[in-house]
């Protein structure tokens, strides 16, 4: 046993907060760090705290970025008539990936899931309805995942933006 290790354990305890780290790989994590040198320790300490001080929601899309917009909200070149609404920054990359779409985004960060008590109001839904509100935004191309809660949230944002006149899509 290793508990006796109290810094190895505060450690791993850390990793395992993270989503999607079960505590054996936490632990590993932990020894991973350990195998560093000190300056290598220290970066990756200083890297985690500048991603967290750096790095907000973009005021207009909420997007992830470490300026004041992000890169797609000061693409000048983008057509800021077409959002393109996502549940995450993820979904969001992998469509840039593609680089056919040259439209604006609005990332909802999460779906609606009674199960998980996550309501519209915990979402980017009131920011969206704003950008809408301004009278830019002629289409909205609805792109959350295909799981009932992606499905759910698409519908309900599609019955609220609808009766404003603007054009919805779903995008497979
Ligand atoms: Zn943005």
């Amino acid at each position: 046993m290793l508990d006796y290790i109290e810094s190895l354990q505060v450690l791993a305890e850390r990793f395992a907060r993270l989503q999607g780290v079960g505590k054996k790989s936490a632990m590993r994590m932990a020894f991973s760090v350990l195998e560093l040198d000190y300056e290598s320790a220290a970066a990756f300490a200083e890297a985690i705290v500048n991603a967290k001080k750096n790095i907000h929601k973009c005021p207009v899309c909420s997007n992830l970025t470490d300026k004041d917009v992000c890169y797609v909200c000061s693409d000048l070149s983008r057509d800021t008539s077409v959002i393109c609404v996502v549940e995450d920054v993820k979904a969001l990359m992998s469509i840039e990936k593609v680089r056919e779409y040259k439209g604006v985004y609005h990332v909802l960060h999460g779906v609606i899931s009674p199960l998980n008590n996550v309501g519209p109001d915990q979402l980017k839904i009131n920011e969206l309805l704003m950008r809408v509100k301004k009278g830019e935004i002629k289409e909205i191309i609805m792109a959350t995942n295909p799981t009932v809660e992606g499905e759910a949230t698409a519908s309900y944002i599609s019955r609220l933006v609808k009766p404003m006149g603007i054009k919805v899509t779903r995008l497979a």
